[in-house]
């Protein structure tokens, strides 16, 4: 066999694991917002890999980043520490409430970090009866056992035998419903700011702060997943920067490295003493590529104009949404926060968001769905106004055909 054969749709299916189900095209470059596949053909990319290309494809400093480092130091273990884990973990804690940094591979691996240090931090500080954790509906925190459990979907969790115990699952956004499941065998209380796979659901800033009061009130813990809404997507660093609510944990991934693997755990200085030598570990996590990337990153993603551009973006995608809107009427509500928008469909369209995914791919644009009723965009945080513009007429010829139909 040579080095390098073209590939065609039909081997993934010879070779892989069925659990996905990728489009018939096969990407082969990208550069800023665009795509192109094997056939030369383009597309413009308003899904960012699922929130994680936050500077497009390809951005200079992360090449240059990626180059230099890869050059120097790939990889050694936690054996040893090394300069660029140290000095992503210093800006980290310089960018948020956090003052300690664990880092992980993946959204999944940092919630799982988090899950397992508010698990020891109860039964070190208050004994093994402080183990429930309470979580929402619809909510996502990925898919190793533990944090798809916590997860509020069982279609996910279910079919692989007895789950990790003591897990409640309340509606998001309902006060009075964690007011009466809260209590003192609470251990911690784990959400995202804004639900991301569950719909683009923002909750009300007033639910936010109940939640805070009643884990001070039950000394449980809170827990913030900010994989999806964190590094500049909502428009501030981290989304709880503009709630006023400051978790105990946060966890960061996708965007952080712009698409390197890596995530990260991030608390305070007195609940990290509760994960000593042992406690957890990865072979991966915090390695100097993955930390070179990602430093450049956030480097770039934490300049205020950067982040001041993704709300002049946010409205570029809602004007343009509701000018579609007014044409086509599909949509019941465009919502979000930032660069995490979503398009809820409305009465006429319901369980249809798949087919504007395949009727906007088929015009040269990439859509994400947060599930069948909603379509998400989750594009770079620095898109140009000219790929939006080109995007959102692709959708609006998308709109049209589907529909004439
Ligand atoms: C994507 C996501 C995860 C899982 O991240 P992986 O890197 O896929 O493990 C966890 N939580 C939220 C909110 C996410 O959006």
């Amino acid at each position: 066999m040579t080095a390098e054969f073209k590939v065609e749709r039909k081997l993934f299916d010879e070779v892989m694991v069925p659990c996905y189900a990728p489009m018939e095209m096969i990407p082969d470059r990208g550069e800023g917002s665009r795509i192109w596949d094997q056939d030369g053909r383009e597309y413009i990319d308003f899904a960012g890999g699922i929130a994680v290309s936050c500077l497009g494809h390809c951005h200079p400093v992360m090449v240059d980043a990626l180059k230099a480092q890869a050059e120097k130091l790939w990889h050694l273990s936690n054996v040893m520490t090394n300069a660029p884990a140290l000095r992503l973990a210093k800006k980290l804690t310089e960018l948020c409430f956090a003052e300690r940094v664990f880092f992980a591979n993946s959204g999944a691996e940092a919630n799982e970090a988090a899950l397992k240090l508010a698990r020891r931090w109860a039964k070190e500080v208050h004994g093994e009866e402080k183990s429930e954790i309470i979580a929402f509906t619809q909510g996502f925190h990925g898919r190793t056992f533990f944090t798809v459990t916590v997860g509020g979907q069982a279609t996910y969790s279910d079919g692989f035998g007895p789950k990790p115990g003591h897990v409640t699952h309340l509606p998001y956004n309902d006060l009075s419903a964690l007011s009466e499941a809260i209590s003192s065998r609470t251990c911690a209380v784990m959400m995202e700011p804004l639900q991301g796979e569950g719909g683009i659901v923002t909750p009300d800033n007033e639910f936010l702060q109940g939640v805070r009061e009643l884990c001070d009130k039950h000394d449980a813990l809170l827990i913030f997943d900010e994989v999806q809404t964190g590094n500049g997507r909502t428009g501030t660093f981290y989304a709880y920067q503009q709630t006023g609510v400051v978790p105990d944990i946060l966890s960061t991934a996708k965007s952080l490295g712009g698409g390197i693997p890596i995530g990260a755990m991030l608390t305070t200085a007195k609940l990290a003493e509760h994960m000593k030598i042992g406690t957890h570990g990865s072979t991966y996590g915090g390695n100097p590529l993955a930390s070179a990337v990602a430093e450049a990153v956030i480097d770039e993603v934490s300049k205020p104009d950067v982040l001041e551009g993704v709300k002049v973006r946010e409205k570029w995608f809602r004007d343009g949404l509701t000018r579609l809107n007014e044409k086509y009427d599909m949509f019941a509500e465009i919502r979000g926060k930032g660069l995490l928008m979503g398009a809820a469909l409305n009465e006429k369209w319901q369980g249809r968001a798949r087919d504007v995914l395949i009727a906007a791919g088929e015009e040269g644009l990439l859509l994400l769905v947060a599930g069948a009723n909603v379509v998400r965009f989750t594009p770079s945080l620095v898109i140009s106004e000219e790929e939006v513009m080109e995007g959102l007429s692709r959708l609006d010829r998308a709109l049209a055909k589907l529909t004439a139909k």
